[in-house]
């Protein structure tokens, strides 16, 4: 059994920074266009630190938890994303302290985001997670019920839209493809409609196992753990 994470952080980070311009250049895009999350779940914060050192500048987690604790033991500048899903109840929790929610994806989410945003005095960025294979396991808005999402949370105060976030099926490298090909389209098609405080600024999307396709069709946002921090270890370790 392996006991120790033995993974050269700093190794991680050079070869997917390598990966993602080699993707862009594929496809001419200019990968400093393209901002890398490095999704820390799980891994402990010496570990993350490592990460930071290499150049890593944005920070992932999926659990409010477990970014609370991190958030608190980890300083300098460092600008923390939400990637994972959120409960409404947690919601005060994260506002003022992230600098952007990837999964919005409901109204209730919205309505708690804005009331606590009001509350705080700030804006809170946000992306609308889509789930555009429309696996029933998956959070996220279906295409067709995006744009009339946005229209109403366009009226709510204190939240702005910044984009889309994607999480793509599993399996097929074609698949995966068509699917982020469909987010950038409808991500290029919500920009061309002005909608109050609605930007198309980020379009997240593209993983460990598939961030180089997802560059190719537009992503400029990653979200990135085990190619970064190498395998996670589900299960906490002790002491
Ligand atoms: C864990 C996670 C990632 C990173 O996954 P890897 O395959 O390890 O790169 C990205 N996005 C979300 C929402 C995640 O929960």
């Amino acid at each position: 059994m392996e006991m120790f994470n033995v993974f050269n952080i700093p190794t991680g980070v050079a070869q997917i920074n390598d990966r993602v311009v080699q993707a862009a250049k594929r496809t001419n895009r200019d990968p400093s266009q393209v901002k890398i999350v490095a999704v820390s779940k799980f891994i402990a914060p010496e570990r993350i630190v490592e990460a930071l050192q290499a150049g890593i500048t944005i920070l992932g987690e999926n659990r409010v938890q477990e970014f609370l604790h991190k958030y608190s033991m980890i300083e300098g500048p460092v600008e923390w994303h939400l990637v994972g899903t959120l409960q409404t109840n947690k919601v005060k929790q994260v506002v003022g302290r992230v600098e952007l929610i990837h999964s919005l994806d409901r109204f209730s989410l919205a309505a708690e985001i804005s009331r606590q945003a009001k509350s705080a005095g700030i804006e809170v960025n946000v992306l609308v997670q889509v789930n555009i294979s429309r696996e029933p396991s998956k959070h996220g808005l279906e295409r067709s019920k995006v744009i009339p999402f946005l229209k109403q949370v366009s009226q709510l105060e204190g939240l702005r839209v910044k984009g889309l976030m994607t999480i793509a099926p599993l399996g097929n490298q074609e698949v995966v493809r068509l699917v982020f090909r469909e987010m950038h389209e409808l991500f290029e098609q919500i920009a061309k409609l002005d909608i109050p405080k609605v930007e198309m600024k980020y379009l997240s999307m593209g993983m460990t196992d598939d961030f180089e396709v997802a560059v190719e069709e537009g992503a400029n946002l990653l979200r990135i753990g085990t190619g970064i921090f190498g395998k996670r270890l589900m299960i906490k370790r002790e002491g």
